[in-house]
């Protein structure tokens, strides 16, 4: 596998993205997240769509289906994105991989008829903090005062169709809204006029109801990743990178935790240490499960066992004593040549920015 990371980068040898999805509540991250999954549902699997533990799973082959009326090129050279299906603060928050943040790009949903509200704010700052890079969602377009609904349909085009008074009162609250980031110290500008990507962050309109814009959201986020300085982010690694999202009890399995798997391969019966209440907890993984991808036969606890998975996935594992595992912290794996107190180490030093986090948001961060 050493080889493979460096031959030249292929679908075969770079991870998938992850995305996250902020904002304040009600601007429709939920169902922004709904409306991206909705493709071809009708047709059973969605197009490749996969659920997995915590996260959904588009391929390349989906995105370039749903962006090709646009005339960019969308060739995805990651195999495909990896959304993670919680929106809002706290999953961010605990999304963390190593200090930094484990989104490599994030959507910040903002209401087109109320602008940046609290909660916007908040995620700017998370953002910030974690250096992530983020595409706006202006959501909610569609409730502009007799707009004309253009099912799905890419957002110039859709402007196009509108009256004048749509036209116009769409410009003035983009522009309001525009404004509103520059005091927050931040370049914004619609993705279509947007001339220096990079400094300038870009908007896109959409609606999660009727999906107008959706295709553009997702042309941005593969352009994003197109970029030549991108490719060593997504470069499959041997080393993994993984994170504790959740801890559950599963009826029939005992205490699993769900985790997202950055980087790296994680094998059954690998020795595993994590972060623990009492001080590392060291396993071994019992199970790797995903769910099963046809949800109709989906039968409640119902999982596909794994040999071995490779990122960028969400993942179920079981194993002894993760009872106490803590979420937002890193697993690490103990190789035949590794050191177990080294990683034991490296599982401890999650422990301090945890409690930091802790304390932080008691004095006042509103986690959603
Ligand atoms: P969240 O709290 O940010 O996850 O927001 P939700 O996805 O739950 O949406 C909040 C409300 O706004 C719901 O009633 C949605 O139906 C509605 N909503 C979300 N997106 C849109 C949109 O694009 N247009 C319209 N008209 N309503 C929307």
């Amino acid at each position: 596998r050493a080889e493979e990371a460096n031959s030249k980068p292929s679908a075969d040898n770079l991870r998938s993205p992850i995305c996250c999805i902020m904002g304040h509540v009600d601007t429709g991250k939920t169902k922004l997240l709904d409306c991206i999954r909705r493709t071809n549902v009708q047709e059973g699997e969605a197009g490749g769509i996969t659920q997995q533990i915590g996260a959904t799973y588009f391929p390349a082959e989906n995105i370039r289906e749903r962006t090709k009326e646009l005339k960019e090129d969308a060739t995805l050279r990651v195999p495909g994105l990896l959304v993670i299906d919680t929106p809002g603060h706290e999953s961010f928050a605990n999304l963390r991989s190593r200090g930094s943040g484990l989104c490599d790009i994030a959507i910040l949903v903002v209401d087109i008829m109320h602008g940046l509200e609290p909660q916007t704010i908040e995620s700017l700052n998370l953002l910030k903090m974690r250096n992530t890079n983020f595409i706006i969602a202006l959501n909610k377009v569609d409730r502009l005062y007799g707009w004309k609904t253009c099912p799905d349909g890419p957002i110039v085009k859709t402007m196009k169709q509108q009256s004048n008074d749509v036209q116009n009162e769409f410009k003035m609250r983009v522009k309001d809204i525009i404004n509103q980031f520059q005091m927050e110290g931040l370049n914004t500008e619609l993705y279509y006029k947007n001339k220096k990507m990079g400094e300038t962050l870009s908007i896109v309109p959409t609606s999660a109801i009727s999906g107008e814009g959706v295709p553009d959201l997702l042309l941005l986020l593969v352009l994003w990743t197109q970029q030549k300085t991108m490719v060593e982010r997504f470069m499959f690694s041997n080393r993994v990178q993984c994170t504790v999202l959740e801890i559950k009890v599963i009826e029939g399995l005992g205490t699993t935790i769900d985790v997202v798997l950055v980087n790296g391969v994680l094998h059954e019966k690998d020795q595993i240490v994590v972060c623990g209440m009492q001080g590392p907890i060291v396993t071994t993984i019992r199970a790797l499960l995903t769910p099963h991808p046809m949800k109709e036969l989906r039968i409640k606890g119902s999982y596909v066992h794994h040999k071995e998975i490779k990122a960028a996935q969400g993942i179920k594992i079981t194993g002894q004593g993760l009872e106490h595992a803590i979420p937002g912290t890193a697993l690490y794996v103990v190789g035949p040549d590794g050191d177990l107190d080294d990683a034991k180490e490296a599982a401890m030093e999650d422990m301090n920015s945890v409690m930091s986090r802790i304390d932080k948001s008691g004095e006042g961060v509103c986690v959603q």
